[in-house]
């Protein structure tokens, strides 16, 4: 049950890294499972997965600990890199949901960088080579955590 998202351009390295791979992994479906996305440069977006998942504790059908299991790395990023947003987390209900980007592609770490701001975004952007961008929605009180959006980053197209 656990696929990791296959990443453009660097194989399965986040599968295989120690640090917050994890989080990864537990989305219940990689990019190309979206009908559509496969192969497609863009936004994919994970609102309905997120969804049932949010249903299926809500129903009692998964335990917390099943869906508040962030790696305590992706919970430091969340809490000290990262802004949080104005979204309550949905399941405990008392923190803001906090999004955390990772970029993963050339001379990038094999365990991705987490950006922490639009500035670092726009200089990855501007360089060559694609990037792979994952956006976790993380609650730092709790611990839930799910992929709330993947994106290609290309460099600029201009000559
Ligand atoms: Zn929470």
């Amino acid at each position: 049950m656990r696929h990791a998202p296959a990443l453009p351009g660097s194989g399965h390295a986040a599968a295989k890294t120690p640090g917050w791979s994890g989080s990864l992994c537990d989305v219940s479906f990689g990019p190309g499972a979206i009908p559509g996305a496969t192969g497609t440069p863009g936004e994919i977006d994970y609102r309905l997965a997120r969804r049932s998942l949010i249903s299926e504790y809500k129903k009692g059908r998964l335990a917390q600990h099943e869906v508040c299991d962030a790696h305590p790395e992706l919970v430091r990023n969340a809490r000290e890199c990262s802004e949080p947003s104005r979204i309550l987390c949905p399941i405990c209900e008392a923190a803001k949901l906090v999004l955390v980007t990772y970029v993963f592609g050339p001379r990038l770490p094999a365990s991705g960088r987490c950006i922490t701001s639009k500035d670092e975004m726009r200089k990855l952007a501007a360089r060559p080579g694609e990037f792979a961008c994952y956006v976790v929605e993380v609650c730092p009180d709790c611990a839930w955590n799910h992929l709330a959006r993947t994106f290609v980053l290309t460099p600029a197209r201009t000559a």
